[in-house]
């Protein structure tokens, strides 16, 4: 199975900037690509990333600020010339279906696949999604309007069955091999209990997290939520002696994405959401080092596996 990674498409902050594209990230996870945020020209980083666009089955909106989903009528205008058949869920706060579709209305243009919008508003921590891989919830962040972060974790894996020792035992169907697979024991019809641990092979699973936290002012109590995660990705818009600034536009500094690293014990922090007023963007990185050690600027296209 490949391992969980994260492709980060742009992070720049409002303004584009020739090395740098608004917020979009791809995320891999468990036979799943998820599309956290959709800045201004997210498709065409798509294609060079070499990501199947069509893979993409849901989409997770952290705000309605332009340089997070400026990029979406390009992918659903997309989707449509490709001739999508699959369902595509949207996961946004109050107001994007109602965008997208008065844009649709002026250009007389029709989606003919299957949109489904998943309105957030919930001003708290909640699960929002689950297969029986993934589980994603949103974190409540402090910004000038409405703004979710998005936590992803693996979901516990079944187990692989040792076939020989499963064999060994007649009774056991091809049907019973799924609850076996789930951890279960199995009971022979004479009363006598056949242990999982017989049937099936030890393997040491670690199930992964990331969490994206999109724009925000410094907020310790989303601490709780992010607690261990293997990787966390913060904005920080404003190297720290730019703080007052910061938190007057809702926005967080290189520290203060670095304390919360910190603070939360997560494995590795990624920055971004640059502002263009800093050309030098390894001075984010070398300022959250005081902090936090393993804090690195996100590069654009770079694969970081979970
Ligand atoms: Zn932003
Ligand atoms: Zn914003």
């Amino acid at each position: 199975m490949i391992k969980s990674y994260l492709i980060i498409l742009g992070c720049n902050s409002s303004l584009p900037t020739k090395n740098f594209h608004p917020t979009s990230q791809i995320l891999y996870m468990r036979n799943n690509y998820f599309l956290i945020d959709c800045g201004e020209g997210t498709q065409v980083q798509l294609i060079k990333a070499k990501i199947k666009m069509n893979k993409i089955n849901n989409i997770f909106i952290s705000h309605l600020h332009g340089d997070h989903y400026f990029g979406i009528m390009g992918i659903l205008s997309t989707y449509q010339l490709l001739g999508r058949k699959n369902k595509l869920n949207i996961y946004s706060p109050k107001g994007l279906k109602n965008i997208i579709y008065e844009n649709l209305k002026w250009s007389k243009s029709k989606i003919t696949y299957p949109l489904n919008f998943i309105t957030l508003k919930s001003k708290k921590f909640k699960k929002i999604y689950k297969d029986e891989n993934v589980n994603i919830y949103i974190i409540p962040l402090k910004h000038k309007i409405y703004t979710n972060g998005f936590l992803f974790k693996e979901k516990k894996k079944l187990k692989n069955l040792n076939i020989k020792n499963v064999k060994k035992i007649k009774e056991i169907k091809i049907s019973d091999y799924l609850k076996i697979k789930k951890g279960k024991d199995f009971v022979k019809k004479n009363g006598e209990k056949i242990s999982n641990s017989y049937l099936t092979i030890k393997k040491k699973n670690k199930l992964l997290s990331y969490a994206f936290c999109s724009d925000t002012s410094f907020k310790p109590k989303i601490c709780k939520y992010l607690k261990n995660v293997d990787l966390l990705y913060h904005e920080s818009t404003f190297l720290h002696e730019k703080k007052k600034l910061a938190y007057n536009r809702g926005h967080s500094t290189s520290i203060q994405a670095a304390k919360i690293a910190k603070l939360a014990n997560v494995k590795k922090l990624l920055l971004g959401h640059y502002s263009c007023r800093f050309p030098n963007i390894g001075k984010f990185e070398k300022e959250a080092k005081k902090i936090f050690n393993n804090s690195e600027t996100s590069k654009i296209l770079k694969i970081y596996y979970i």
